[in-house]
C-alpha cells in the first residue's frame, strides 16, 4: 500500500497528497423506487460527478474547486432533485437552493428560491468569491448572478416530468386528508432529495457544498436546510458535512455545524457524530434524512435513516464507488 502522509495543524490531524471527494444524491430513495434503468443512469451520473471532482482534485485545484465541479454534474442530471429534475413547490414552480463552505477560509456562499439559475452552485461560489455577502435570495441573487455572467435559463428548462407526476400525487393526497379531517402525513422520503459534495484537497483543505430544489409541494418561499450554513451545509479545517433530508428538523438542529461542534469539541469520531446527529437526534425530534460527513484526516460517514441514499466517494485508486440503497455494500476509503 502507498505511504500515506500526515501532518498536524494547529492541532488537528490532516491528511496530505490523499485528495478525497465523497458525495450524495439525496436520502429520499426506497427500494422499489426506480427501474432498474434509472437505478442505472442514478449510477452513472455519481460517477460522472465524482470524476469530474476528482479531476479538480488529481490536477492540484482546491477543494472548493471540487466540490463545485461535482455538484455541477449532478445538477444537470434529471435524476436527482437539484437544478434540473428540482421537485416542484405546491403552486407548480422550482425553486431551488443552494450553499457552500470553504473549511480553509471558512468563507461561505449562499442562495435561495432561485428560478432561472441553470446551476445554483456556481451562484454560491460566485457570492462567497465576489460578493461581500454570504446569502442572497430570489430576484436580488438572479441579478447578481446575471452581473457575473452565470447562465439563466427558462423556469422550464427545470421541469421534469417525473417531478410533476410526484407533485399531483402529493396535491391529490393532501386534498383527501383535509377533506377526511385526518392530519396530513408527513412529507417523508418521496418528498425530497437533494445533491452534497465534500473533498478533501492534496493540501489537507475540506469545502462542502449542497444544492436543491427542496421539498415537494413546500410553500412558495418555503427555505429548507440546504442553503443555510451550519444546517445543510458545513466546513472547517477538520470536519465537512452536507445534508440531505426533512430540512425543517436540520435547520431546528443546525444538524451539519452540530456534527462538526461535535468532533471539535467533544472529541468524537466523526462517524460517531455523524450517526448521532442524523440517527439519532433527528428522529427522536420527528425527521428523518441523512450526511455525509468528512474528516481531514480521511475519514468518511454516510449516516441515513431511510430506505437509501445516492452516495458514494472517491480516492487515490481514481474508482468511483457509489450505493444506493441500505442493502448496497459499499467500500470505505482506507479500509
Ligand atoms: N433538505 C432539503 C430541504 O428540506 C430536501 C432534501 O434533502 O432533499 O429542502
Amino acid at each position: 500500500m502507498a505511504q500515506r502522509h500526515y501532518a498536524v495543524r494547529a492541532g488537528v490531524l490532516v491528511a496530505l497528497d490523499q485528495p478525497l471527494l465523497v458525495l450524495h444524491g439525496g436520502a429520499g430513495v426506497e427500494p422499489g423506487d426506480l427501474t432498474p434503468a434509472e437505478e442505472d443512469a442514478a449510477r452513472a451520473a455519481l460517477r460522472d460527478a465524482l470524476k469530474a471532482g476528482y479531476a479538480k482534485l488529481q490536477a492540484g485545484a482546491s477543494s472548493v474547486d471540487a466540490v463545485t465541479a461535482a455538484i455541477t454534474v449532478l445538477e444537470d442530471a434529471p435524476q436527482f432533485n437539484a437544478g434540473r429534475g428540482a421537485v416542484f413547490t405546491h403552486d407548480g414552480r422550482n425553486e431551488l437552493d443552494t450553499s457552500l463552505m470553504d473549511g480553509a477560509s471558512g468563507k461561505a456562499g449562499a442562495a435561495a428560491g432561485l428560478h432561472r439559475v441553470k446551476n445554483p452552485i456556481l451562484l454560491a461560489r460566485a457570492i462567497m468569491d465576489k460578493s461581500k455577502h454570504v446569502m442572497m435570495v430570489g430576484d436580488g441573487a438572479e441579478t447578481f448572478a446575471k452581473e457575473q455572467g452565470i447562465a439563466l435559463v427558462d423556469p422550464a428548462y427545470f421541469r421534469v416530468e417525473k417531478r410533476w407526476q410526484q407533485l399531483q400525487k402529493a396535491l391529490d393526497e393532501e386534498k383527501k386528508a383535509q377533506a377526511s379531517n385526518t392530519p396530513l402525513e408527513l412529507p417523508g422520503k418521496a418528498y425530497f432529495g437533494t445533491v452534497g459534495a465534500l473533498a478533501l484537497d492534496a493540501q489537507g483543505r475540506l469545502a462542502g457544498g449542497t444544492s436543491t430544489g427542496g421539498m415537494t409541494n413546500k410553500r412558495y418561499g418555503r427555505v429548507g436546510d440546504s442553503p443555510i450554513i451550519g444546517a445543510g451545509t458545513w466546513a472547517d479545517d477538520r470536519c465537512a458535512v452536507s445534508g440531505t433530508g426533512w430540512g425543517e428538523f436540520y435547520i431546528r438542529s443546525a444538524a451539519a455545524h452540530e456534527i462538526c461542534a461535535r468532533v471539535r469539541l467533544a472529541g468524537d469520531p466523526l462517524a460517531r457524530a455523524a450517526d448521532r446527529v442524523i440517527n439519532r437526534d433527528i428522529p427522536k425530534a420527528g425527521g428523518d434524512g441523512g450526511a455525509i460527513a468528512l474528516g481531514a484526516d480521511g475519514s468518511v460517514a454516510f449516516p441515513f435513516n431511510t430506505g437509501g441514499m445516492y452516495r458514494g466517494w472517491i480516492g487515490s485508486d481514481g474508482v468511483p464507488h457509489v450505493a444506493i440503497y441500505k442493502t448496497d455494500a459499499l467500500a470505505v476509503p482506507g479500509k
